[in-house]
């Protein structure tokens, strides 16, 4: 490329070609003076005025620009001191550099095929945009963005004055499009005008905002941090000149809109709002800095011009807003979720506990946690696998959500467990509320057929504690810590009074200590006569009841959970009742284990032959059901004799 040209392949020999011309602007002495001087921290008013009084033709613009709608003062302003402290000395800086940059370009030789015109109408229309948007952000110095905004392009200028024709070659590539104008300059001259800007700056040693306005300008997010924010309102400025000024740009609509939002909160309507205000103000600025810059943008024509694109684009920022706030919405959710069960999780519920419990207090209204544990779970995972348990926590899950709908929150706190929040509800209605999740679960068996892969139904029970805070009646816990503790204490007493029960542990209240509570196994084949044994057990709160279905499962659970009594049908499926007492007594560890046979057929050889197997009691049901107080008292006095003996 650069062989067919002509033009220097490297950046070094095109970037001292321009930068070693006679002909690179220069900034006049004045304007140096006091970019020196408000480099000074501690310079006043007065000596500004003086250094730019120096220069007659520089002071009458100045004050013309000052009068100008442009700042809008009340009264007329009569000099440059006055002008400095009613505007500040950055603005009054600021309109010095523009004036003295445009007057050194200006005077710099360049082509006549050069297009001045549309230079100036990019940097003028920038140079208002950047000012307004930085007075609606409030982001940056509205004077630093003006100026900024003013000389960003000055590489371009200094190009186009060096190198002459073969620059306008090279703006001829990208007419009307300054966004394409630096890839094409990189392309053909090594060099764009950003890097060629940023050598002038340093020379002409210009603050260092305004250099990495220069330098960045296409760039904004790469400019340094502390300059991020005038980067992006010169870039916004560059973005509305683009869409005002420049030719067939409607498209740079979309951009200017999309950036002003993003970047700046600044919603559409109040975009367009803006972009009224910056060709206004661009009108203005060219006429004060008397500077052609063409005909006023026809704001309107461009408007509906550019209507789809706006639509478009609108479009795309709400669809763009709907999805992140779906998105946002997913990950709060999932993130207070059991991914298994679809309840809500621990954290959430440690989260909402405490909330609940402050707000309990406020209300004087009281506050209960029901806990609920599946009861005898671990059979579910060992007997049909642990996707039959998973399937068996999905539906418990659902059931209890489906109850409480409303209500109450259910949480999944553990393997099993499930904890319930339900405020305003007080010790009764706790209870009965408990009570009626429980019978909803106990009542119909859950279909785990998917999971095991056969037909397959569990019998699932749960246990249920339940806690009350009610700062109206004096049952209130001191923390929420304790109400849980509580309800967990609820489902311990549960447990030990046989599980598929509901038990309250009040304020107060200490749960029975485990050594007072007796532990039967209950061998019943028969689903209705093992129901109504576990109903005559349950006023009976020392009782904790353990059914199994047959004497082999029976043998397995007293090795494991070393009841203090069992008690028996006599005729089961596999072994007979007489024949569990008769292994449990060939074993010294079960040997002394207290054994009652429960028979609707109790005769007298069925009587001897147990008692010779070592039954305590060969009980008929009538018999059992008629004087249930009184079997129970033997019960006790059986299995507490057990104990001393131990
Ligand atoms: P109890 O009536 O005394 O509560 O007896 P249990 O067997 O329900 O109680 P235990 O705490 O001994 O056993 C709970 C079981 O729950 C143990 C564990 O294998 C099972 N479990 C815990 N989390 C999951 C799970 O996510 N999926 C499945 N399938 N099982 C689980
Ligand atoms: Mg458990
Ligand atoms: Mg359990």
């Amino acid at each position: 490329m650069s062989e067919n040209s002509g033009i220097p392949a490297t950046s070094k020999a095109a970037a001292d070609r321009v930068l070693n011309c006679q002909n690179l602007p220069s900034l006049p002495g004045v304007a140096m003076r006091v970019l020196e001087l408000t480099a000074n921290q501690g310079v006043s008013a007065q000596e500004i005025a003086t250094t730019i009084q120096n220069d007659p033709a520089l002071t009458t613009k100045v004050l013309r620009t000052v009068n100008s709608s442009y700042y809008g003062l009340s009264t007329p302003c009569p000099s440059i001191r006055r002008a400095t402290s009613l505007l500040g000395i950055n603005t009054v800086k600021s309109i010095v550099l523009g004036f003295s940059l445009v007057e050194s370009t200006k005077r710099a030789g360049l082509e006549r095929t050069f297009d001045m015109l549309a230079y100036w109408r990019r940097a003028v229309y920038s140079a208002a945009g950047a000012r307004c948007i930085a007075v609606k952000s409030g982001r940056c110095d509205p004077e630093e963005a003006f100026v900024g905004a003013l000389v960003q392009d000055i590489g371009v200028l200094a190009c186009a004055a060096t190198l002459k024709a073969e620059y306008d070659q090279v703006c001829a590539q990208a007419p009307g499009d300054h966004d394409l104008l630096a890839p094409i300059e990189k392309a053909l001259l090594g060099i764009d005008h950003t890097e060629i800007g940023a050598h002038l700056a340093e020379r002409w040693r210009l603050p260092p905002q305004i250099a990495e306005c220069i330098k960045q300008h296409h760039t904004p997010d790469k400019c340094r941090p502390e300059h991020q924010q005038l980067l992006r309102t010169v870039a916004l400025g560059g973005l509305a000149a683009a869409f005002l000024a420049d030719t067939n740009q409607k498209r740079k609509l979309g951009a200017f809109v999309s950036s002003a939002r993003e970047w700046y909160g600044i919603e559409q309507p109040v975009a367009r709002d803006l972009l009224v205000q910056i060709n206004d103000g661009a009108t203005q600025l060219s006429k004060t800095l008397e500077i052609k810059t063409g005909e006023s943008a026809d704001l309107s024509g461009l408007m509906s011009q550019a209507h789809e694109q706006l639509v478009a684009t609108q479009e795309q920022i709400q669809r763009e807003t709907i999805e992140l706030r779906k998105n946002n919405q997913d990950l709060e959710l999932r993130s207070i979720t059991d991914a298994l069960t679809g309840a809500f999780n621990r954290a959430h519920f440690d989260r909402e506990i405490a909330a609940a419990f402050q707000k309990s207090g406020a209300d004087k209204s009281p506050l209960s946690v029901l806990f609920c544990d599946g009861d005898k779970f671990k059979n579910v995972n060992d007997t049909h696998g642990h996707p039959a348990g998973d399937a068996v926590l999905i539906e418990l899950s659902k059931r209890l959500r489906d109850a409480l709908t409303g209500i109450g929150t259910v949480c999944r706190c553990g393997g099993e467990e499930f904890a319930i929040i339900v405020p305003g509800a007080d010790a009764d209605r706790a209870l009965k509320l408990a009570e009626v999740i429980r019978r909803r679960i106990a009542a119909t068996g859950i279909d785990v057929s998917a999971a095991v892969g056969s037909p397959t139904v569990l019998p699932v029970t749960i246990s249920i504690g339940v806690a009350t805070h009610d700062p109206r009646v004096g049952a209130a816990f001191p923390g929420f810590e304790q109400l849980v503790q509580a309800a967990d204490q609820g489902v311990y007493a549960a447990k030990r009074d046989g599980r598929n029960c509901v038990r309250a542990v009040g304020r107060n209240e200490a749960p029975r200590p485990a050594s007072e509570v007796i532990k039967v196994l209950f061998v019943e084949d028969d689903p209705m006569a093992a129901r109504l044994m576990g109903f005559l057990f349950d006023k009976h709160r020392e009782f904790s009841v353990t059914f199994v279905a047959s004497g082999e499962e029976a043998l397995e659970s007293v090795a494991k959970s070393a009841p203090d009594l069992v008690i028996s049908d006599l005729n089961l499926a596999g072994i007979s009742g007489i024949q569990i007492a008769a292994a449990l007594r060939s074993k010294p560890a079960t040997a002394a284990l207290p054994f009652v046979i429960v028979s609707a057929t109790v005769t007298d050889k069925i009587r001897a032959q147990a008692l010779d197997a070592g039954v305590a009691h060969c009980i008929d049901k009538t018999d059992l059901l008629g004087k249930i107080d009184a079997w129970i008292a033997t019960f006790t006095q059986l299995s507490r004799g057990l104990r001393k003996a131990a």
